[in-house]
């Protein structure tokens, strides 16, 4: 590819000053798995990188679940973007909405400014899709930021406190029913999640209404939950989530959503609380850069990541379609995250004008998913877990990834201390 050494020319967002440099300029917008991952695969490299991104912090979206049923707060699972870059001395960060993409002129453009690029990494993530049904989102919020989780969180504790002053059954009945919509792997931990919180942990701090009789339903329209695990595993984590007391439904796809609650094959279910666990799209790169998308909205890109037609344009993570052995990779972390690797890596060989390397490949390291505190399903190649060991095996994983010292340490804390006193940590 012809080098097009732009002088990078970056204006901060918090000194205002203008840096210019002879080193190319790479944007990365989103700072999320793979943007985060790309940005530090280039800090030893000869460019110039700045990350946009419009939150202040990079968020471990796994674990969100475990904010909105107050098991872990937000600051356990958010991590300042600033602070993690900051002994990247290559770096810069800029808190902004990214609104466009001037693809010819090379600009990322924000509200009020534009900021040039050599290369281009759009890691813009997903947001929730409701398939044609925008209407339902009110009465079904979904889970994807921290300001997601801590409305459900709150949503969730004020149902119960709502329902020990109700004195109309019906009313408190609905006021104790949580639906999920969709079995994957966030609508199972959840269930899972609410399960204990009112089986457990807020059981004997009501004195009205017996949290016994909390009905946690868990609507899917497929067959079974868990499709991207084996039937067996998915199975057993239907059986644990049983045990739990939650009520699993496949085959019932949801025909409306409302104030009052779902309706299921002409049935209404009444319920106050709808956490809506199923579909995602793709963020709205594929328009900012005229680029063909998938029927999720993702970005087709070639092989090496990039763009058809724009080589210095690469696409990652939930925002990108790529297929693999005929099948379309999930919008899963680690995707995101050997993604924005192999994308740095390319980047950093064409700056030294060496010959691209091979096509990205996606290696799976498998599937995990808990239900509860002490049951979780792991697939792993042939290794087929569930049980203690396979909580153990997900508990040690997602601390592995979370990112930053100090979250590890808090993280492991509240989950020994809840799983010790079964309590949950952060009602306040
Ligand atoms: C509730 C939940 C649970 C999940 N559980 C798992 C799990 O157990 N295991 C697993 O592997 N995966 C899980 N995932 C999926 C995983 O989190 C995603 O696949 C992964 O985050 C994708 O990484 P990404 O870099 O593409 O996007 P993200 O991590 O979503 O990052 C996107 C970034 O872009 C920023 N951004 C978006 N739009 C703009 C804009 N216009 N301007 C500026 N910045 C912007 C966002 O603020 C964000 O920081 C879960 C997701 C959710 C929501």
């Amino acid at each position: 590819m012809e080098k097009r050494l732009k002088t990078a020319v970056v204006r901060e967002e918090e000194s205002g000053s203008e840096k210019t440099g002879t080193v190319p300029h790479m944007v990365i917008i989103g700072a999320g798995f793979g943007g985060l991952q790309a940005a530090r695969a280039l800090r030893h490299a000869p460019v110039q990188v700045t990350v946009i991104d419009r939150s202040n912090h990079h968020l471990f979206q796994p674990l969100l679940y475990q904010v909105a049923t107050a098991d872990l707060s937000p600051a356990d699972i958010a991590a300042p973007i600033r602070s993690i870059l900051k002994h990247q001395k290559n770096t810069s960060v800029i808190l902004a909405e990214v609104t466009g993409v001037d693809v010819q002129g090379q600009r990322v453009l924000m509200h009020e400014r534009s900021v040039p690029y050599d290369y281009l990494i759009v890691a813009t993530g997903a947001r929730h899709s409701y398939f044609g049904h925008d209407a339902w989102e009110p009465f079904a919020p979904g889970l994807k930021s921290i300001d997601d989780a801590a409305m459900l969180r709150r949503k969730i504790l004020l149902a119960f406190e709502a329902a020990e002053i109700e004195t109309d059954p019906e009313q408190r009945r609905a006021l104790l029913t949580f639906v999920l919509v969709g079995a994957g792997p966030t609508g199972v931990e959840m269930a899972g999640a609410i399960a204990e919180l009112a089986r457990d942990a807020l059981a004997s701090d009501f004195r009205q209404i017996d949290l016994k009789a909390t009905r946690i339903v868990l609507v899917e329209a497929a067959s079974r939950i868990l499709l991207a695990f084996p039937e067996s595993l998915a199975n057993k984590a239907e059986r644990a989530l049983t045990r739990l007391g939650v009520e699993v439904r496949t085959n019932s796809p949801v025909e409306a959503i409302d104030s009052e609650g779902v309706v299921i094959a002409g049935n209404r279910l009444p319920a106050r609380t709808v956490i809506w666990t199923a579909g995602v799209a793709a963020s709205s790169a594929g328009q900012w850069l005229g680029a063909e998308v998938d029927r999720a909205g993702r970005v087709k890109v070639l092989s090496d990541l990039s763009l058809p037609g724009q080589p210095n344009v690469f696409v990652i993570g939930d925002t990108a379609s790529l297929s693999q052995k005929g099948k379309p990779l999930p919008g899963v972390a680690p995707v995101a995250l050997q993604e924005g690797r192999y994308v740095a890596q390319v980047i950093a060989q064409r700056v030294a004008d060496k010959k691209g390397g091979p096509p990205f490949r996606y290696h799976s390291h498998g599937n995990l998913a808990t239900v509860g505190r002490s049951f979780a399903v792991v697939e792993s190649g042939p290794l087929h877990l569930t049980g203690f060991l396979a909580w153990v095996m997900w508990l040690v994983v997602h601390i592995f990834y979370l990112i930053g010292f100090r979250n590890r340490l808090l993280v492991m804390f509240q989950w020994a201390w809840e799983y010790l006193t079964r309590a949950n940590a952060a009602r306040g």
